[in-house]
C-alpha cells in the first residue's frame, strides 16, 4: 500500500467513526425523546382516565 491509499483508507475511517458517533448520538437523542414523548404520553393518559375522559 503506497501513502496515498494509506492516508486515503486512514481519513475513510475516521469519517466512518465520525458516522457511527454521529448515528449513535442522533440514536441516545431519538431514543431519550422517544421515552420522554412516552412518558408524556403515559402521564397525559393517566389524566385522561383519572378524569374520565374517553380515550380508548
Ligand atoms: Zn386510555
Amino acid at each position: 500500500m503506497n501513502a496515498i491509499a494509506k492516508n486515503a483508507s486512514s481519513v475513510k475511517s475516521g469519517l466512518a467513526q465520525a458516522l457511527m458517533v454521529a448515528v449513535f448520538g442522533i440514536g441516545i437523542v431519538f431514543v431519550a425523546g422517544h421515552l420522554q414523548a412516552s412518558a408524556l404520553h403515559d402521564a397525559a393518559h393517566d389524566v385522561r382516565h383519572a378524569t374520565g375522559f374517553p380515550c380508548h
